[in-house]
């Protein structure tokens, strides 16, 4: 019998100059970047809590905490990886993994593919496994203004119980 599960993950950063503009662990150019504890790459923060959230083994706030001084500037590829391999020791696969990306700038269609296979790297499954979309707010509010950045992510996970 196979048993499926959604997850859902949400993410924001603020933009602020002096800060790389990261999404899964691409550099993308832009004069801005994410502000956070860790390397703020809101895309893999996303990515995390549906991966989490499907296999309801917690959260990124939960497992990372900012209060840690550990997670200070981590690279979250690396959190990213440590996260799924708690899913996957519970015998969970990844079917599938679709993600919105919202900021005024940078665009991010040019970078759409390479952004795809360093998570289809991460997760172990074919980049026909994930995909990545980038939307604008059309210049409302502050993700709008270009103070911020989100990503959504949802995940579907596949246990096969014998
Ligand atoms: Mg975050």
């Amino acid at each position: 019998m196979s048993i499926l599960r959604i997850g859902l993950g949400h993410d924001l950063h603020q933009l602020v100059e002096g800060r790389r503009f990261l999404l899964a662990g691409i550099v993308l150019p832009s004069e801005k970047g994410e502000l956070g504890h860790s390397d703020g790459d809101v895309l893999a923060h996303a990515v995390m809590d549906a991966l989490l959230g499907a296999a309801a083994l917690g959260d990124i706030g939960e497992l990372f905490p900012p209060s840690d001084p550990t997670w200070k500037d981590a690279d979250s590829m690396g959190l990213l990886r440590s996260a799924f391999s708690l899913v996957t020791a519970k015998g969970w696969r990844l079917v599938n993994l679709d993600c919105i990306v919202v900021c005024e700038t940078p665009k991010v269609l040019p970078h759409r593919e390479t952004i795809r296979a360093s998570l289809a790297a991460a997760l172990s499954v074919g980049m026909e496994a994930v995909f990545v979309k980038g939307k604008t707010n059309e210049r409302m509010d502050s993700t709008g203004a270009g103070l911020a950045v989100e990503a959504t992510a949802v995940c579907l996970l596949e246990r096969v119980e014998h």
